[in-house]
């Protein structure tokens, strides 16, 4: 039996991910902010609800003392959740607002690694997955062929660049353990008013891919559901 949280799996891709995780015979705590909303995905798909904002250091503990007390260890954590903020030219984007994004986009995902890591270190194959963007590689913004290279989204795009180096610097000091970064690709979810072009399946191969690796698969590695993604 694999152990599985996903963090903001309510709805869009940590949704979906829950739901072909289970499928793929995996236990999954649905981690969602809102209890009423978390309760209802979980029961939905016969995932386990865990209340868990990442932005909170309660929460997050409390969190994985439930799946401490219910389970005793964890194999896969899936940092998927995130937040666009607003949208604001690069020229005015203030302090501020990056640190409204920071702080779920990249200090979630530290808060939630930290506190997890007793757990996946219990495990015999322990996997973390992040969720970054093709927005936060810098080489895919900087090539003009690709559409992101016209996104001018400064503070969730440098978010997800350090969601990437997280992953590194994780992978690097961890080697135990398969830790990678992905961009699941433009997908039609709330976060974009399900304006992309992927459908929830193509948007979650890559999530499912990395979470389901062996113990022989690759680490510190940034992927898509087309394969090696640049820095
Ligand atoms: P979504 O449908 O808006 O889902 C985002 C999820 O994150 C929701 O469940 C949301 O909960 C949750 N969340 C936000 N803040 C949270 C917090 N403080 N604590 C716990 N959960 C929180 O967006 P999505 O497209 O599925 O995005 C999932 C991940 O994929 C994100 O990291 C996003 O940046 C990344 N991504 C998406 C795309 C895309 O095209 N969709 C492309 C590249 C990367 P609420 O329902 O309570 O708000």
């Amino acid at each position: 039996m694999t152990i599985t949280l996903i963090t903001g799996a309510n709805k869009g891709l940590g949704y979906h991910a829950a739901q072909r995780l289970i499928k793929a015979g995996h236990t999954v705590y649905l981690g969602a902010r809102d209890p009423e909303r978390g309760a209802k995905a979980a029961d939905a798909i016969g995932a386990t609800f865990v209340p868990l904002d990442v932005t909170e250091d309660g929460s997050v503990a409390a969190a994985v003392r439930t799946i401490d007390d219910a389970a005793g260890r964890l194999d896969v954590l899936i940092n998927n959740a995130g937040i666009v903020g607003d949208s604001v030219a690069p020229a005015d984007v203030t302090a501020e607002d990056l640190r409204r994004v920071y702080e779920t986009n990249v200090f979630g995902v530290v808060r939630v690694t930290h506190a997890a890591l007793p757990l996946l270190e219990r495990s015999d194959t322990p996997v973390i997955v992040n969720v970054s963007s093709g927005l936060g590689s810098l080489g895919v913004i900087t090539n003009p062929e690709r559409m992101e290279s016209n996104v001018p989204t400064l503070a969730y795009g440098s978010s997800k660049t350090a969601v990437v180096a997280l992953t590194v610097y994780y992978a690097k000091a961890l080697p135990l353990m398969r830790i990678n970064v992905v961009d699941p690709g433009y997908t039609a979810t709330d976060m974009n008013d399900n304006s992309g072009t992927q459908s929830l399946d193509e948007g979650t191969d890559a999530i499912v891919q990395l979470a389901t690796i062996g113990p022989g698969g690759p680490t510190g590695g940034f992927f898509d559901r087309n394969g090696v993604v640049p820095w």
